[in-house]
């Protein structure tokens, strides 16, 4: 009876995986017509400084407004990330649409200093394709190297391509593009990542951060990090941050920047003008309720 049923259980194991293979594929071939539909959208996030209140830049995060389904966050089409071929259009997509929306920021006088895109492991991978790809957009738009940062998980640093990974990035650096380790503190969080490829940013994870108030442990995880990355001479940005309370304890611990719902969620380009005039207003008193010695 075991036999059978064991017998049973792959069988239904196989078909659940034809299941899963077909939806894989489906949402890919879905993805590849969103973008030629011009679904995809970007949104900003801003990133500010815990010294000033300034607003140091805005992560750019990809969006698909789904025709049916709605607005989607990457979570949705993580699979379509993962793929080699729609990675790559994808992440040209991203950085095209955000380095001509800080082009037409620009030209309008609105003050945004730089964008940081997300760059997925196989675009990290594809040899020097991303370093030329950069260069040519910052030509296009006619914008300095230091209007662009990169995030990467370090995730992309595994694997057999880990030496063409660090090339990429340091011609990137030569060439003046500053890169970030993003969710820092998750995945292999290897020290020796830190040393061996050139990265001049650490975004704390988000899962560090909530629960700072409480949870003892976060905490000393969090200011460990910060010490860290002030002593490497790299700046710290610490992602997630929800409440005043994780603000306050960011803020005595001297991290640099705050990324999070409690300054503002993601939003379409076209907002970004308003939510910088906002801030003006009362991102100094946030940052002065929060302890910051401004
Ligand atoms: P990430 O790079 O770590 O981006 C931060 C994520 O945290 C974003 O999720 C953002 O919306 C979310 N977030 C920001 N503040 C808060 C907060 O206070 N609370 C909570 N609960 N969440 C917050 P999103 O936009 O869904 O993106 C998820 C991940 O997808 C990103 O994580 C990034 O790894 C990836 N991703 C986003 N855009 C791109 C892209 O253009 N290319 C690639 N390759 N990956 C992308
Ligand atoms: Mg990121
Ligand atoms: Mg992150
Ligand atoms: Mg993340």
């Amino acid at each position: 009876e075991a036999k059978a049923r064991g017998r049973g259980q792959a069988c239904v194991f196989k078909r659940s995986l034809g299941v899963e293979t077909e939806r894989r594929v489906n949402l890919l071939e879905e993805v590849r017509l969103g973008l030629r539909r011009d679904e995809f959208d970007v949104y900003y996030q801003p990133i500010i400084d815990l010294r000033t209140s300034e607003v140091r830049g805005f992560e750019a995060l990809v969006r698909w407004q789904h025709p049916t389904r709605g607005l989607l966050t990457p979570a949705a089409f993580s699979a379509a990330l993962e793929d080699h071929a729609l990675s790559a259009k994808i992440g040209a997509f991203v950085l095209d649409r955000s380095l001509g929306q800080l082009r037409q920021w620009t030209n309008q006088s609105i003050p945004v200093l730089c964008v940081n895109v997300n760059i997925s492991r196989s675009q990290l991978q594809s040899g020097d394709e991303l370093s030329r790809q950069v260069v040519a957009l910052l030509k296009k738009y006619d914008l300095s190297p230091d209007r662009l940062k990169l995030e990467i998980l370090e995730s992309a640093f595994l694997g057999d391509r880990a030496d063409a990974v660090a090339d990429v990035l340091r011609q990137l650096r030569q060439f003046g593009v500053i890169s970030a380790l993003d969710d820092f503190g998750t995945g292999y969080a290897s020290l020796t990542h830190l040393k061996t490829f050139d990265v001049g940013r650490i975004k704390i994870d988000r899962s560090f951060i909530s629960g700072l108030e409480e949870q003892q442990s976060n905490r000393v995880i969090t200011q460990a990090i910060i010490d860290l990355g002030a002593n490497l001479g790299m700046r710290v940005v610490a992602e997630g941050v929800e409440t005043l309370e994780q603000l306050k304890v960011l803020v005595a611990g001297n991290c640099d920047c705050g990324q999070g719902y409690l300054f503002s969620r993601p939003m379409p380009g076209g907002e970004v003008p308003g939510f910088l005039a906002r801030w003006r207003h009362y991102g100094h008193r946030m940052l002065l309720n929060a302890g910051s010695g401004m």
